[in-house]
């Protein structure tokens, strides 16, 4: 049986495999979910609240192991890995909430003489696609809401990431078993062959949604295929995310957002802060307290309870960002911390936390979404068009801003091209809030009553009443 071999990425080395179920797995799994599909989207609202929220409860419960494999699987310290299954938890609970609200609505038609029904109901059959970075909030962020509105699923996660989702599953099975409904409403296809995979669901008939969270390049590529059957898309995309820092902000509470901002998950995250634009008459003390800060970080693997920073996921990961810190350099810029690999790591893809200044406006590090433990501060003259120049990527997921005066923060969040601003937050998301991007950073919103939205249609049905 061919099988997809899972790397740690703090030593290089597999040490678990699940199976590499390929096109015939995936075309199984579309069977089972299409045949569970109109037993799912008729059972009750309260069934399914019910499902998620034990759903919420068993990943609660089996937080130290989820922790543990997202930690081996994935590099993010132990810390973070245990905040993350709270952080995907929380998405069962939220749409086990969710599932009884799904309201349509009655009106009287504007010019009389009946009335306007709309109903939600479920799109169908949704393909799932997710990323490595949260192994498990990025599959429970869309499996949560599908479940709650009635709709069926087949869910790719990342190759690399494959133990988390199993673990997952095997949740969402027992939930559904416990409550006498046909597991068959979850199924997880493991597969190396993304494309062959990909093009046998998309293909399908049967399927009637796609949503995806991954990079921006293959969300184009997969919106293109989508396109074919005019499948109904939610595209969580890549980011690149700008944080400003006004003279009047509260230094402690930018220099504390901007070490969360740019470090949860070693940088790895699609709302990590890539380019820092600091108000100049602050931006020496900013920058020389952020690489303090940050060359005080323990790095190491992610299971010792002292790491703050673990490995990058793998060899083309660490490659990309030691990439673009060698394009700032090269053009001029200068490191005030970090900057290569740490000394004291033979094995595993760990890149230092780093701070650079004098960036080139120019350099392929501020255009890029880095993916890596590396701020790029610019200093902007009190007055400019700070915002203009924040806009001026093609990407548009989040922004930050920090600030004494809330007003500005506002007003400054108001003009901001992204689809989340954290003001005077260095952490937005929560899932009870709308969360997704603008620009080429996506397509809707996960979370919130949004995210329920998302799985559903509207019926209009006109009443002569
Ligand atoms: P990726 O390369 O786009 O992969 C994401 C998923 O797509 C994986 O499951 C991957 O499968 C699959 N995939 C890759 N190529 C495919 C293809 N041609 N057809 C079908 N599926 C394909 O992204 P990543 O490197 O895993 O994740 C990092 C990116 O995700 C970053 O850009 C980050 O900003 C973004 N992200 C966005 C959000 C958000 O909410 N906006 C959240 C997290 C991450 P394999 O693993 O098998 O290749």
């Amino acid at each position: 049986m061919a099988v997809i071999e899972v790397v740690d990425p703090s030593t290089e080395e597999a040490f678990a495999s699940v199976p590499d179920v390929g096109v015939p797995g995936a075309v199984r799994a579309v069977d089972a979910a299409a045949g569970a599909s109109s037993v799912w989207a008729d059972t009750p609202p309260r069934t399914r609240s019910v499902v998620l929220r034990r759903a919420y409860e068993l990943m609660v419960e089996r937080t130290e192991s989820l922790a543990e494999t997202i930690v081996r699987e994935n590099g993010k310290p132990i810390a973070e890995a245990r905040g993350e299954v709270a952080y995907a938890a929380e998405f069962f609970r939220w749409f086990s909430e969710e599932a009884v609200r799904m309201h349509g609505s009655v009106v009287e038609a504007p010019a009389g003489g009946g009335k306007q029904m709309v109903l939600l109901q479920p799109v169908g059959v949704s393909y799932l696609i997710t990323p490595w970075n949260f192994p498990a909030a990025m599959l429970t962020r869309k499996i949560g809401p599908a479940l709650a509105a009635g709709c069926t699923v087949v869910a790719k996660p990342a190759a690399q990431t494959p133990l988390t989702a199993v673990a997952i599953e095997a949740i969402l099975h027992r939930a559904l078993a416990e409550a006498g409904v046909p597991e068959a409403v979850v199924n997880l296809v493991t597969s190396s062959d993304a494309k062959g995979v990909t093009a046998a669901v998309l293909g399908d008939p049967r399927v009637r949604k796609l949503s995806f969270t991954g990079s921006t390049e293959v969300g184009r590529l997969l919106l293109a295929q989508a396109a074919e059957r005019v499948l109904n898309c939610s595209m969580e995309l890549g980011g690149n995310a700008p944080f400003l820092v006004f003279a009047d902000a509260d230094m402690d509470a930018a220099v504390a957002g901007a070490m969360v901002a740019k470090l949860r998950h070693n940088g790895e995250t699609c709302t990590a802060a890539n380019r820092f634009f600091v108000e100049a008459p602050v931006a020496d003390e900013f920058a020389g307290r952020l690489a303090v800060a940050m060359a005080e970080l323990p790095v190491g693997p992610g299971l010792d309870p002292a790491t703050r920073l673990g490995p990058l996921i793998d060899a083309a990961g660490l490659a990309k960002v030691e990439r673009l810190v060698r394009a700032g350099v090269d053009g001029g810029a200068r490191v005030l911390t970090g900057g290569g690999r740490p000394a004291h790591l033979e094995r595993g893809w760990f890149h230092e936390a780093t701070v650079l200044t004098d960036v080139p406006p120019d350099s392929p590090l501020l255009a890029e979404e880095v993916f890596g433990p590396v701020a790029s501060i610019t200093p902007f003259e009190p007055g400019e068009d700070v915002v203009a120049r924040a806009n001026e990527v093609e990407h548009g997921l989040i922004a930050y801003v920090f600030t004494g005066d809330v007003g500005r923060g506002l007003a400054v969040a108001e003009r901001l091209e992204a689809g989340m601003v954290g003001v005077n937050k260095g952490v937005v998301s929560d899932p009870a809030a709308p969360f997704g991007g603008v620009k080429q950073s996506g397509l809707g919103r996960e979370g919130g009553h949004e995210g329920l939205l998302a799985y559903t249609e509207a019926k209009y049905i006109a009443v002569d009443w």
